[in-house]
């Protein structure tokens, strides 16, 4: 496979020489680990007390990396970034809610982005976290089956319904719609719930999508097997393969309460169970839609090999690449630049309700090796191209 991903040029090319530098900048920020524990307390501690900070985090990390407060704020960014064939999903990034009003609106809010994906080709998927329209706690409590009180069990019935209401409205409306995944110890009532509604509205097609970590070592035979149970059912399987977020959080829960960890035992069994999934998905895509989240230059090589030897097109309708808004533009510009589908989370919402998909990202820029280094790598290669032009 040619190696399409270090043409800056066509990486960048949305960005100005001031918003360039202003990356660098932010990206040279977040490559200081105490930095980011420091200023993640501290900008936490002065939202909480009001302290107007709203303007700095704004015109920083919340710029580069979110569309804005609302979802009509991302609009311009959507429309831009489609000049050059990259597509948005809009993700309504509030997190940490607990009561039901919050719930409530955060259907509100994912069905106002159904309806903007049908509306608009630049908007191919609509998106939803679990944990956006239920209490994690009673995630944990179904997965660990535990009985509910009655009152929990209305609870319950009423976190169904809102799922059941998405579902259906995207399925009416013809809006494929993503499923994240969160930690390991609600995501078994949250699979449970999502297959339910693979169930119900993928018969013609993958319309919803649930999420596999592949940093979990079990996740492939839970893929085969509900493989299995989609063709003795007769529906389709929608599934976004990413490696996960949460590690640090797995791996200290799992030894504070002394079971094994979830998490593989290395970066690269990580990468080998992704890389597997993607084949495994390819392989039966006659059954399947993959959405593949990442900024692995390798696992989007690999996923491009495969549909090159088998023959598929790159606007293969079943198959999606996708990274986050703000990190790794030269995947994502150049395999749009070469016809792949691409798709780039943008997340919205107002600026402290954001903050710990902030801090994960900033962390996450932080941690991953080579991941700054990389972004840092290619900002440089660009101002020289244009320096030295
Ligand atoms: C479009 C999109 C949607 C996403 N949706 C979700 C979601 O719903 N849920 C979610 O949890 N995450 C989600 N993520 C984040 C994702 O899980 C990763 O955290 C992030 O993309 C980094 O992984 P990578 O594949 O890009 O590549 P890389 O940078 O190659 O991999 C880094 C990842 O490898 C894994 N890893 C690192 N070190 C080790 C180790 N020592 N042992 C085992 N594994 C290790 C971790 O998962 C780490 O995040 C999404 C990402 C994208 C791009």
């Amino acid at each position: 496979m040619d190696k399409i991903f270090n043409n800056t040029q066509v990486a960048f090319a949305l960005k100005s020489d001031t918003e360039l530098d202003r990356a660098y900048f932010l990206f040279k920020m977040i490559s200081n680990q105490p930095l980011v524990r420091i200023g993640a307390a501290v900008t936490n501690f002065a939202l909480n007390v009001n302290l107007p900070v709203e303007g700095l985090i704004r015109a920083t990390v919340f710029d580069h990396f979110c569309g804005g407060v609302n979802e009509n704020d991302c609009l311009s960014v959507v429309d831009r970034m489609y000049t050059k064939g990259v597509s948005s999903v809009l993700d309504y990034s509030v997190e940490g809610k607990e009561e039901e009003d919050q719930f409530d609106a955060a259907l509100a809010m994912t069905l106002k982005t159904v309806e903007f994906a049908k509306e608009r080709q630049a908007i191919p998927f609509a998106v939803f976290k679990p944990t956006g329209l239920g209490r994690f706690e009673l995630y944990e409590k179904l997965g660990a089956k535990q009985t509910l009180t009655s009152k929990e069990q209305e609870e319950w019935d009423r976190v169904v319904a809102r799922f059941d209401l998405v579902c259906s409205e995207a399925h009416k409306k013809d809006v494929a719609l993503l499923i994240d995944g969160e930690e390991s110890w609600m995501q078994d009532a949250a699979d449970d719930l999502v297959t339910e509604m693979m169930r119900k509205y993928n018969k013609e097609k993958a319309i919803v999508f649930n999420t596999l970590q592949m940093y979990r070592w079990d996740r492939l035979d839970y893929l085969k097997k509900l493989h299995d149970v989609a063709k003795k059912e007769g529906f389709f399987i929608g599934m976004k393969l990413v490696r996960g977020a949460y590690m640090e959080k797995e791996n200290n829960r799992a030894e504070e309460k002394g079971y094994p960890t979830p998490i593989c035992s290395s970066k690269e069994a990580t990468d080998a169970n992704y890389d597997a999934a993607v084949h495994y998905m390819i392989d039966h895509i006659d059954n399947m839609s993959v959405f593949a989240g990442t900024h692995n230059e390798e696992s989007t090589y690999n996923l491009m090999s495969l549909m090159e030897a088998k023959g598929i097109p790159t606007k293969d309708d079943r198959i999606w690449f996708g990274q986050l808004y703000g990190m790794s533009d030269n995947i994502s510009y150049n395999l749009a630049d070469h016809h792949y589908n691409v798709a780039k989370y943008l997340p919205f919402g107002p600026v402290k309700d954001v903050m710990p998909y902030l801090i994960r990202r900033a962390e996450e820029n932080t941690s991953v090796a080579g991941q700054t280094s990389r972004e840092l790598g290619l900002i440089k290669t660009e101002r020289k191209r244009r320096k030295d032009k």
